[in-house]
């Protein structure tokens, strides 16, 4: 067997989530309403991506943070949970329906007074907080929103992100789509135009991992 990369499968993925998940039970109670509930359930970030994200929130020491694309707000809540109680989560996203799933969970887990919910077009806020002066003010972004805007949130992103600070993008392996040249849809087109520019820019320092859908992880090196 290749040491290069290992595929996972059912058992071994179960091996990894009886191992290593330390998921608090306000989370599996947010992540089973979802998935019993909510037809989009599939957006959610897994519970393994999650606790990968806490960690990363911790190894950078994040206070302030952003997310773009909030859905019922797993992830948010898993930044919510880490940051210090002085931190903040500005949660982008356009869906009230789903983000009063978000908010209730929120609010459970005593964290609602961390998050700033922010919904508009994700552009239009990005660009609000630019004019208002939070550039190179936060430490982490996630991206995890209409796969066709990734590049717009990026370029946003990166400059209201410090100098050291992490951005993270999901679903950049979209399900195999990106390895495939017959694979042109939009949002196709536009994650595989992301992975390259990420590569060949001296901006950021990156690496794209294979962790559920594929995260690509971008250090910001400079505006
Ligand atoms: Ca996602």
């Amino acid at each position: 067997m290749s040491n290069q990369f290992l595929a996972l499968t059912e058992i071994l993925y179960a091996y990894i989530l009886n191992n290593s998940l330390r998921e608090p039970e306000v989370l599996r109670r947010l992540r089973e309403e979802t998935e019993a509930s909510n037809p989009m359930a599939i957006m959610a970030i897994s519970p393994v991506q999650g606790q990968f994200m806490m960690l990363l929130l911790r190894l950078i020491g994040a206070v302030k943070t952003l997310e773009v694309g909030v859905f019922t707000g797993y992830s948010s809540l898993c930044t919510a949970l880490t940051i210090p109680a002085h931190g903040r989560v500005y949660a982008c996203d356009v869906s009230e329906e789903w983000t009063s799933v978000a908010q209730r969970y929120w609010a459970e887990a005593g964290v609602a007074d961390k998050v700033t919910l922010k919904l508009a077009p994700a552009v239009e806020t990005l660009d609000a907080l630019l004019a208002d002066g939070h550039a190179g003010t936060f430490d982490f972004a996630f991206i995890d929103a209409d796969k066709a805007n990734y590049d717009a949130y990026y370029e946003r992103a990166l400059k209201l992100v410090r100098n050291g600070g992490l951005l993270v993008f999901d679903n950049m392996l979209w399900y195999g789509k990106v390895a495939d040249d017959n694979e042109q849809d939009a949002d196709t087109v536009a994650l595989r135009a992301l992975n390259a520019k990420l590569h060949n820019d001296d901006r950021v320092f990156t690496s794209l991992i294979g962790v559920g859908d594929g995260m690509h992880l971008a250090i910001k090196q400079h505006d």
